[in-house]
């Protein structure tokens, strides 16, 4: 059982094994959890800094919501070509066999749903939903999908939009660039994701305390901790002295306060614990 992981995972998943064998988990993932699907990690190591665009800059401004579309709409094709992996899989398996409640994601990927995950919070959102801000009406991304390329058949070949080094679309290939509106209402679009600079929703961070109160250990898998709401999820499971495993390639900002830190890849580390978690009685 250590193929393919150092020595030092290797101990450091069997000290995880012990800490949460008997115990219904909760688990909470990041982006790390979807880089073997091909789905880039913006804030892991070695990735170019970003600078996302704010909610306030994309309700503001008809040219950042023009970049803003190309850009997502080039996202969402790669989210809708990517598979789920091994790590998601573990995740789905470590919850049909009643070992884990559910998991709290802030992934808008929708990875863990399409791996057969059944109680799935989604923290930042959704790429799968799009809503009009002003009626409320809410859109299949898929027929968004569909209006953007027949209104504007050009994205689809490739090289027609530009991107910088860091991913993001460069101003001059959005010119002329359709916005989809609301077809109800003519209102403005906005995917059902949370923006940066945007809280999360309160109650879904009361879904996701919800499921880390009805558990008796947290996971925490692919996350480096940026994200303050993963900070007072992990808090919360501290108060309640349950034990903590972090799985990441890299150091998180809670290393230090998990009960065990195993430095590895997801999809491995996962599959690891899910053969290994024995059956509860
Ligand atoms: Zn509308």
């Amino acid at each position: 059982m250590t193929t393919g992981i150092g020595q030092n995972a290797a101990e450091a998943v069997s000290a995880a094994i012990d800490a949460l064998a008997g115990r219904r988990i909760a688990i909470l993932t990041g982006a790390g959890v979807s880089t073997d699907s091909g789905i880039p990690d913006y804030r892991g190591n070695g990735a170019p800094v970003r600078t996302p665009m704010t909610v306030e800059q994309y309700l503001s401004s008809e040219s950042a919501r023009r970049r803003y579309w190309v850009g997502s709409h080039l996202g969402w094709k790669s989210f809708a070509a990517a598979s789920p992996n091994d790590g998601h899989r573990a995740i789905a398996r470590l919850e049909a066999r009643d070992l884990a409640t559910g998991v709290v994601t802030q992934n808008v990927d929708g990875l863990h749903v399409r791996a057969g995950s059944r109680r799935v919070v989604e923290l930042h959102g959704t790429m799968r939903r799009v809503f009009c801000t002003h009626c409320g009406q809410v859109f299949d991304r898929r027929d968004i999908a569909r209006r953007i390329e027949a209104d504007n058949p050009w994205i689809a070949i490739p090289d027609n939009v530009q991107l910088a080094p860091d991913g993001d679309v460069l101003p001059s290939s959005t010119d002329g660039f359709i916005v989809p509106e609301c077809s109800v209402c003519g209102g403005m679009l906005k995917p059902d994701v949370v923006f940066f600079g945007e809280f999360i929703p309160a109650e879904k961070f009361r879904e996701a305390e919800q499921l880390v109160k009805g558990s008796e250990a947290l996971v925490i898998a692919g996350s480096s901790l940026v994200v303050n709401s993963g900070i007072r999820l992990l808090e919360r499971a501290r108060r309640r002295r349950l034990p903590v495993v972090i799985v990441n390639r890299g150091a998180t900002r809670a290393d230090t306060r998990a009960t065990v830190k195993i430095d590895g890849g997801t999809s491995e580390v996962l599959q690891l614990l899910a053969e290994a978690l024995p059956t509860r009685d």
